[in-house]
């Protein structure tokens, strides 16, 4: 925490950034952490770069200052979030890079240290609680809480996960006095689907099928499928989880293509497979019950290489 503060208040340019396709904690934790440092260094200068966000984040303070095309510029100080490895932050690597100081804060068990500084801890449910560690609770805004409680609610499903623990809810309690709009803010981020989102959800789970007497459910949606719908690369954010309570299911595995040619696979267990490790094989990374990687291939040859992993540990 001391040398956290330390470099802020050492720091005149700062930059932050989290991982690609920006979920809920990775935008929360940056526009938070933004957020704290303008409201208590006015005279700095802070910028948040990340993918373009979904609409649902807009709300949050500072979401329209996202900068989504790097500057030119050196920063004296750049934290990154929510991200375990510089592959997931590629469209910023160079700002990274060239930063004096680089400060990762995360709760990812991959992590393995990044930066000159890393606090990574593998026990709390979000980045946001991490940040809720090193931020003095009494320090913090509306503004603020409204962003560090968005990202708990999205990496704990609402409080419904493992990782919530006691004193994930007692940092939620905190923020819910600061006076944010609880309700709102999970309805309207978390569970409201647009349309097409919907529309995608219904696809997926028509494209899924069962493996190993129905322990594993696999599905993924193609390009082809997502144009159709009009869908975007956000929308099939949840998907995973629908499928992961399937009942009778172990593992859930979700596939849909990225931008570089490669495919996102989004894994998810309940409590026998631990997804991390698989992903990790495959150079991706998360958490023991929820954890990613991008692989190449077509939808088929991938499920080939993942389901002897998970039929391992079954
Ligand atoms: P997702 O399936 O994208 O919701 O990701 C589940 C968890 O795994 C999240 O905590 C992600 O940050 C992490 N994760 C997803 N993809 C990767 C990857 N390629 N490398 C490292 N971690 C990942
Ligand atoms: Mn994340
Ligand atoms: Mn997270």
């Amino acid at each position: 925490m001391k040398e956290f503060m330390e470099q802020i208040e050492c720091a005149q340019t700062i930059g932050i950034t989290g991982h690609i396709h920006p979920d809920g904690d990775c935008i929360g934790s940056c526009l938070a952490l933004r957020q704290y440092i303008s409201e208590k260094y006015p005279e700095k200068q802070t910028d948040v770069y990340l993918e373009p966000i979904s609409d649902e984040f807009l709300f949050l303070s500072g979401a329209g200052q996202i900068l989504t095309i790097p500057k030119n510029e050196k920063y004296d100080l750049f934290f990154v979030l929510d991200c375990s490895s510089e592959d997931r932050f590629e469209p910023f690597s160079s700002l990274v890079r060239n930063a004096d100081t680089v400060f990762c804060i995360d709760h990812h068990i991959s992590n393995q240290g990044m930066g000159n500084y890393c606090i990574a801890d593998p026990k709390a449910s979000a980045t946001c609680e991490v940040l809720c560690d090193l931020i003095p609770l009494e320090e913090v805004s509306l503004k603020c809480a409204e962003c560090l409680y968005t990202g708990i609610v999205h990496d704990t499903g609402v409080f419904k996960h493992s990782n919530t623990t006691k004193k994930t809810m007692i940092y939620a309690g905190e923020l819910l006095e600061k006076g944010i709009h609880h309700s709102k803010i999970i309805d309207e981020t978390f569970f409201q689907k647009t349309y097409v989102q919907n529309l995608a959800l219904g696809r997926a789970l028509l494209n899924s099928r069962l493996f190993c007497d129905g322990t594993i459910i696999c599905s993924g949606l193609s390009q082809e499928e997502l144009d159709q719908l009009g869908a975007v690369p956000s929308d099939v954010n949840g998907i995973i989880d629908q499928l992961r309570v399937t009942k009778g299911a172990e593992t859930a595995v979700f596939l849909y293509p990225l931008k570089n040619g490669g495919v996102k696979v989004s894994m998810r267990s309940n409590g026998k497979v631990n997804v991390s490790s698989i992903a990790q094989e495959f150079g991706g990374g998360g958490h023991i019950l929820a954890a990613g990687c991008t692989m190449f291939g077509s939808f088929e040859q991938i499920e080939k290489q993942l389901l002897p992993k998970i039929k391992e540990q079954l």
